[in-house]
């Protein structure tokens, strides 16, 4: 028999599509390009990448009303490309990892930041900053049979009307193919995984009441407000 409280399967829009995307789980990799991890005065190490994850019903579909979260006093704002992912495996050679990626999106890594600021000091888990109930708004997905593989274009955020952060996804440290490379020896990907794949300088605070646009140049827009 099956239980009347099976869970709800998370899922997000796919530009010009009726069906939706499953999401499994959601990897995020941190200090991803050197403007970012420099005004987090840390320094960027080009052979061990930083993950961390969020859980799949994190996602907030486009247009979403985010309560500002319990538990913090420091909600930050981290714009990012998203890569969603139709395929997976393990081990997985970065020359053929672009076949795996169903499309991309652009998003926003909520960060608590003054828990993330406690768990570094302490060297405790990240879980309470970043995997925390609606931490992960994302667009629509664009899927790479119509746009491609960007390598390059501009990644900002407004809030409010006003320019808060700006970069271009060409200064990722670690590429899409290198991140999914890195993954994937760590953990088996497949089919409904979301990689969020780091954020620009410019990350700052969110109150009640701010509205957010972010945009990933030809690609995708994503608009939301904290309430
Ligand atoms: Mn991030």
């Amino acid at each position: 028999m099956d239980y009347q409280f099976a869970p709800h399967i998370a899922s997000i829009a796919i530009d010009g599509a009726d069906a939706r995307f499953p999401v499994r789980r959601i990897y995020c990799i941190g200090r991803n390009y050197a403007d970012h991890a420099k005004e987090m005065g840390s320094s960027v190490d080009r052979a061990n990448p930083i993950f961390f994850c969020k859980p799949a019903d994190a996602v907030v579909a486009d247009g979403g009303k985010i309560p500002y979260p319990p538990g913090t006093t420091d909600l930050h704002h981290e714009v990012e490309m998203v890569v969603a992912l139709q395929s997976g495996g393990s081990n997985i050679a970065a020359a053929s990892a672009l076949k795996h990626v169903f499309g991309y999106a652009v998003g926003l890594d909520l960060t608590r930041r003054d828990l993330q600021a406690k768990a570094k000091e302490k060297g405790l888990p990240w879980d309470t900053a970043k995997a925390f109930d609606r931490s992960a708004p994302i667009s629509a997905l664009r899927p790479a049979r119509k746009v491609g593989h960007p390598l390059r274009g501009l990644l900002e955020l407004e809030i409010n009307g006003q320019p808060r952060q700006q970069g271009d996804i060409a200064e990722m440290i670690f590429s899409v193919p290198q991140i999914i490379h890195e993954l994937s020896k760590l953990f088996e990907l497949a089919a409904g995984d979301l990689i969020f794949t780091g954020t620009p300088a410019g990350v700052g605070p969110l109150a009640r009441g701010d509205w957010f646009r972010a945009r990933l140049e030809g690609i995708a827009e994503l608009h939301g407000a904290i309430v």
